[in-house]
């Protein structure tokens, strides 16, 4: 899926600018000269992400967030004028997630685009894929190459814990008191649990590739078996 990007900026140089930037990284992206057209545009919904400049003609980039803002969470990067940090603190009053001061370079605000994009569907995504398998958060279900994995849902709980904290080590306690809810329950049946799992996962469960042991410490999904997410930038 490729992202989309409404550019609202008066200055059309500029504007165009950003967008042959942005197109360079496979992002796509419509340019709008006025916030009311804007708000317009952005009722359909299709775009994943506003770069807003302040000073517009007619309504301002600010009158644009606040008015928008109570229907969609769009991430939106405020572009303003050098010297502004009271339009800094307003942009982020008004709901900015970002802001990048003029002049900028194009390279700058992509970047900024790119981390801002994945910082979104990071916290929407809901099914990750390491090797063979896919996991589906919401849904309490893994599948091997389409093949469904029994897990029970702690088994299915402690895996999702560790899946979505990957290269972290947790430790038992750690992870007890998440999955388990319990601050002070019996703590080893997380090696219980863990021993279970990679006997499902794992071709060789002595030698597990997904879930580590980190030796007096606890465990961690390795980070080199996560798939990159479908749609990723
Ligand atoms: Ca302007």
């Amino acid at each position: 899926m490729k992202a989309r990007v409404l550019i609202v900026e008066d200055e059309l140089d500029l504007a165009e600018l950003i967008r042959m930037y942005l197109k360079k990284d496979g992002i796509e992206s419509e340019i709008c000269t006025d916030a009311e057209s804007a708000a317009e545009m952005l009722i359909g919904g299709a775009f994943d992400l506003l770069v807003l400049d302040i000073n517009l003609p007619g309504m301002d980039g600010f009158e644009l967030l606040q008015k928008i803002r109570p229907s969609t969470s769009i991430p939106v990067i405020v572009v303003s004028a050098r010297d502004a940090d009271e339009d800094i603190i307003m942009g982020f009053g008004a709901g900015a997630d970002e802001f990048v001061t003029k002049p900028f370079a194009p390279r700058v605000l992509v970047a900024r685009i790119r981390a801002l994009l994945r910082r979104v569907r990071a916290s929407f995504r809901h099914e990750i894929s390491f090797g063979p398998y896919k996991m589906d958060l919401e849904g309490y279900y893994l599948a091997r190459d389409e093949h469904r994995v029994v897990l029970s849902s702690r088994e299915f709980e402690v895996l999702r814990h560790l899946v979505m904290n990957p290269g972290r080590t947790m430790t038992s306690d750690e992870i007890y008191a998440e999955v388990w809810e319990n601050r002070y329950g019996d703590t080893t049946s997380v090696a219980v649990y863990i021993r279970r799992i990679r006997q499902k996962l794992e071709d060789d469960p002595q030698n597990p590739l997904y879930i580590q042991t980190i030796h007096g410490k606890g465990y961690r999904f390795n980070p080199e078996m996560l798939n990159p997410p479908a749609g990723d930038l």
